[in-house]
């Protein structure tokens, strides 16, 4: 392990500030943590919210018989590499050696491999590509930062600005937290602020984490996009309140939140991933057929459709048929302009819209050309103009059922006791 390193990046403060608060929450052995972590798992089970908990495989070795529990209680459980290591430290063939590894344990061990998340978020594009392709379905490595309300500086900011420079997050106000595909992989973003940067790095209350989470759910919901809720174990009895806030709203939100595990969304991404449409000609107009499964949600607006439909939300009503017929109009499609950036096309797909090119020489309701693109050059501000525009549209929508949006509670299970903290540092 490269102890310089370690040390290099985290500084004597935050080094000392995580040292004080590791010995309060965690003992020799792992009774106190594995008593707070099945109270908090319990509680959720009620909301029908079993967390994805990714555990480093050496602490899934020392503590088989509770990480098998957690597993049949529903839980998903995920690499979090082999050791607890920053994974940036290493070459990308070193890193993936080690996730491939980890991998290897998890089936020794009889658990399922789904996806992975490297410790701090420590991934690199050259790792993604490192990764034999089929080892992982999913990575949830990648961070979206949402706003939060600052603290004037105190001990806990050197813990926030430490975990926020590891976790690289990019700006909310101009990315979407949406899934994507990569290297064979579906990448599904992490929401930050973490529950360690709320509450031991702004020093919120436990009421202002609520809050936070709370203002996140219902930013997420109005974007319908994902709420991948990140949290550490070691502060399950103190969060589980907010916990417990967060997922009543989400019950309770108009257009429905989907709960699920991280292996939930990856599938779900790839089945949407292949919906498309199919045009015929017919006499004067077109029939456009819907290829999707029957969880996919199909949303149109500012036309009418006879086929059965209901009021989705101000804007879009939904539509259960899968195919429509669109006479003496142009097609309420989008058109994308063979010039604009590539991140165009991946975002709308992203969205769900349906593009056509001009080289298909049918007519669309929505045109996107390079100036629009210019001055609305963000995902979030593309699709603001887009939902802007008062022309009739039909399109998917990036969640299955009619949900409007969706929340996942991802725990980083770093450890159970301190003797685990002691020793996933060590060669082994
Ligand atoms: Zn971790």
């Amino acid at each position: 392990m490269k102890l310089q390193a370690w040390y290099e990046k985290r500084g004597f403060r935050f080094v000392v500030e995580r040292a004080k608060r590791l010995s309060q929450r965690y003992g020799v052995y792992p009774a106190k943590a594995t008593a707070r972590i099945r109270h908090c798992v319990s509680e959720l089970q009620k909301f029908d919210c079993r967390p994805t908990f990714f555990v480093p495989a050496i602490v899934v070795r020392r503590n088989l018989r509770f990480i098998r529990e957690l597993n049949e209680r529903g839980c998903e459980i995920g690499v979090h590499g082999y050791q607890h290591l920053d994974l940036k430290s290493y070459t990308a063939g070193e890193a993936s050696a080690q996730l491939l590894r980890a991998a290897t344990s998890f089936e020794k061990f009889g658990l399922e491999v789904n996806g992975f998340r490297c410790p701090y978020l420590s991934v690199t594009d050259e790792l993604l590509a490192e990764l034999p392709h089929g080892t992982f379905k999913y990575s949830s490595n990648k961070a979206v930062e949402w706003p939060y309300k600052n603290r004037p500086a105190d001990d806990g900011r050197v813990v926030f600005e430490t975990i926020q420079e590891f976790y690289q997050g990019v700006p909310a106000e101009s990315h979407m937290s949406l899934p994507w595909k990569q290297d064979g992989m579906v990448e599904i973003p992490v929401s930050v602020p973490d529950d360690l940067q709320l509450h031991d790095g702004l020093g919120y209350s436990l009421e202002e984490i609520a809050g936070a989470w709370s203002d996140l759910l219902g930013r997420t919901h109005q974007r319908g996009e994902l709420f991948n809720l990140m949290f550490h174990p070691e502060l399950a009895n103190l969060v589980e309140a907010p916990f417990i806030t967060t997922l009543r709203e989400a019950r309770n939100m108009e257009g429905g939140v989907w709960v699920a595990q991280l292996r939930d969304i990856s599938e779900w991404w790839l089945e949407k991933d292949a919906y498309k449409i199919e045009i015929e000609r017919q006499g004067d107009g077109f029939v456009l057929n819907f290829i999707c499964g029957p969880r996919g949600t199909v949303l149109y607006r500012g036309f009418e459709i006879p086929q059965l439909s209901t009021s989705w939300d101000a804007t879009y009503r939904r539509l259960y048929a899968r195919h429509v017929t669109i006479e003496g109009r142009p097609l309420p499609l989008i058109q994308v302009a063979p010039d604009v950036p590539g991140w165009v096309s991946a975002c709308l797909k992203q969205l769900g819209y349906i593009t056509l090119t001009p080289e298909d020489g049918i007519d669309c309701s929505i045109h996107i050309e390079p100036a629009m693109v210019e001055q609305h050059n963000n995902p979030v501000a593309l699709r603001a103009a887009i939902e802007s525009l008062d022309a009739p549209l039909i399109r998917f929508w990036p969640w299955p059922d009619g949900q409007r949006s969706a929340l996942c509670l991802t725990g980083d299970l770093d450890a159970l006791s301190l003797a685990d903290y002691a020793t996933r540092l060590l060669p082994t």
